[in-house]
Parts: C-alpha cells; structure tokens; sequence
C-alpha cells in the first residue's frame, strides 16, 4: 500500500476498549444517530448529566483552530474556556456512533490533576457535540519548538518532562491511555505542564477513514513519529482497524516529545513516511550519534523507544529516573530557584 503524507486518512471504527469502567458500549442508535438512554445503567445516566452542557448556555468567540472533525473555539461558560466542537455529521457519516464520544467523555471527566486540562463538561446532544474545558494560556511545546524554535536547556527539559511523567502517570493510574501524546497537545503556562485532548483519540483523530482513496493511507503530518513499533506494524489503508494503543504507545510518544525537547525537531526529520515506517517497523530508531546529550538522557530516549513494549519504562518509573538526573548547576541566585523562566512562556 502507498502512504500519502496528507491529512490522515487512517479508519478506525469499533470499540474503543482501553477504559473499562466507563459505561458499557451500546453499538446500535436510532435513525437519529441517537442512543436509547434505557440501555445506559441507571447511574452512568445520572453522573453523565451532571456534565451535561446545554448548548445554549455556551458563548462562542473566535476559531483557536480547525482540524477535520473538530474546531476549538474560545469560549465563555462560566469565564473563559475552551470549546472543542465536533461535526456530528461527519462522526455519524463515519461510523463512529455516539457512545463513543459519550464513552470518552466518560473518561475525559474522572480526571483532575494539575497537570490535565480541566474538564468542565459536554455537550451530548446531537447534533451539537462539544468538550468544554478549561482555556489554556501560553503557547503549546509544539509552537515553543518547532515555531518559534526556543531552546530549552537540559534542566528545563528536565522539569517539563518531570511534569509530563506526572500527569500521564496519573492518567495511566486511572486507567487512561492518552493515544495521542504530543506536543501539539502539550501546554506551558507559566512554566506549568498542561496536558490536553488524553482519551478522545477515536472520536477527534481516527474517523475520517471513509476519505481513505484506493489503499492509501493518509498520515497527518507529524503523527507518525509518536507512534510506537506495534501502532506502526497495526496500520492499514481502509481496515477498520483498532489500533494497540496501550500504556506502552503513551510511553514511546513521551520519548518523542523528550527528544524533541532536547533537540529541536522531530525524529527522523525530513524522510519520507514510507521510510519511517520501514524503519520503526522494522525497530531502527532515530540514531543518537549527533545529539549532545549525556548517557542518561538518551538512555531515557532509548528506553522509552524500545521496540518491546513490555522493555519500556512506565511514568512511574521515568519520574524517578528524571529526578535522580544530575542537574547542571547554572549560575542564579537564590531568589530564582531553578523553574522555567517566564521567557518562555510569554
Ligand atoms: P491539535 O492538537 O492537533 O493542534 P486540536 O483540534 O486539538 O488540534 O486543537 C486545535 C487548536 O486549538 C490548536 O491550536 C490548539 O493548540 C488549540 N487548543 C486546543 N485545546 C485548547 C485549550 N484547552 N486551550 C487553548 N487552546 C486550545
Ligand atoms: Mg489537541
């Protein structure tokens, strides 16, 4: 099969497994696209409501960003938020039924964590489908890297990775797999870590694979470089296909966003997706040899990039790992105590 680098065309329908406490999947709807609320136990129902949004009560401003089935809006709920809309018709059209969206929503709403976009609540009625959060300030890791091109020294990238490990850790403790880690989905306010769009993967990324053309696989640019040996070796033009997201794939993204932390660009910056996909299939990984970098922090790289899933770390376990780190003394007074220094952030 071809591999086109566009907007991803990669399917995925079915079940959306990774969280079993949320409520159970109820795979048919009415002609509406509706669920039959008597088929939701009787106290799923209920704690769902209470995160129900109307849509009414929503201001909308103006478009932070569009992607293919969702914009995200600036907002006003209560104060400022953030407005993730999903175009209902394009998940109906695509075969992801409405239970999915309310599973994740399930998800997305057990978790509270200074290091998690705050959830605020969704709107469940369709056609108006939408994730209320909390606004973040400042500028995504992304824009920090790879637009602006800041560079962040070992102990700064040190401290965001620290606060990235703690709040997956805290996401996989709850029995939350991210699935689509990234810097894209990572803020910095202030220096704080902020963490967003954990769990929505299926109904915000893989939907749209009805657009799939012969047997190409559409990739969304950047995508492939978080995505681990068996996510890789999973993909198929049209199939529709679950990929083996698992803590494991959270982990091997997280050493993407390490190396790009500490030097500046994606993996495997500039090759075709063909070669990326030959290669991480195949578990070469991007070579180390240019990097300027202690031996412990590209063992941390080398870890979480295992080709075996069960060989790499857990957040737990690269939480410690990162503390124990050596840090670079750097001249500065006691007043400043090593932090991200606004520069950054603002
Ligand atoms: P992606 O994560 O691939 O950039 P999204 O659809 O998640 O795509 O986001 C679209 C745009 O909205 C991005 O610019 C993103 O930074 C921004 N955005 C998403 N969530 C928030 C939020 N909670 N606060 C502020 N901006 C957000
Ligand atoms: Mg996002």
């Amino acid at each position: 099969a071809s591999v086109k680098s566009e907007r991803s065309l990669v399917s995925l329908s079915g079940s959306n497994s990774t969280d079993s406490s949320g409520p159970p999947r109820a795979d048919s709807l009415d002609a509406h696209g509706n669920h039959a609320d008597a088929r939701w136990p009787r106290q799923n129902s209920l704690s769902m409501k209470e995160w129900d949004i109307p849509y009414d009560e929503l201001k909308l401003f103006e478009t932070i960003g569009t992607g293919r089935f969702g914009t995200v809006y600036r907002g006003s709920w209560h104060g400022a938020v953030a407005v993730k809309l999903l175009h209902v018709h394009s998940l109906s059209d695509h075969g992801v039924p409405l239970d999915t969206f309310k599973h994740e929503v399930a998800t997305f709403r057990k978790t509270r964590h200074e290091n998690l976009v705050l959830f605020m609540g969704a709107c469940m009625k369709p056609p108006r489908l939408a994730i209320v959060t909390s606004l973040c300030k400042g500028m995504t890791l992304y824009t920090h890297i790879h637009i602006r091109k800041d560079k962040f020294n070992a102990n700064r990238s040190v401290i965001i990775a620290q606060q990235i490990s703690q709040g997956m850790g805290y996401l996989h403790a709850r029995g939350i797999i991210h699935k689509d880690l990234k810097t894209k989905n990572i803020f910095l306010e202030n220096g704080k870590v902020v963490i967003t769009d954990f769990g929505l993967f299926s109904v915000t990324k893989l939907c749209f694979g009805n657009n799939a053309r012969g047997d190409s696989l559409g990739i969304p640019p950047g995508w492939l470089c978080y995505l681990a040996a068996e996510l890789v070796r999973a993909l198929r033009p049209h199939a529709s296909l679950h990929l083996p997201f698992s803590k494991a794939t959270d982990v091997y993204a997280f050493g993407t966003v390490w190396y790009e932390l500490l030097c500046g660009e994606y993996p495997f910056k500039g090759q075709p997706p063909e070669a990326i996909i030959w290669q991480v299939g195949k578990g070469v990984k991007q070579s180390l040899a240019n990097m300027q970098a202690s031996r412990d922090i590209k063992d941390i790289l080398m870890l979480c990039w295992s080709y075996r899933a069960s060989e790499r770390p857990d957040f737990p376990s690269l939480l410690i790992t990162l503390q124990k780190l050596p840090r670079k003394r750097l001249a500065r007074s006691p007043s400043h105590p090593v932090h991200l220094s606004r520069s950054a952030d603002s």
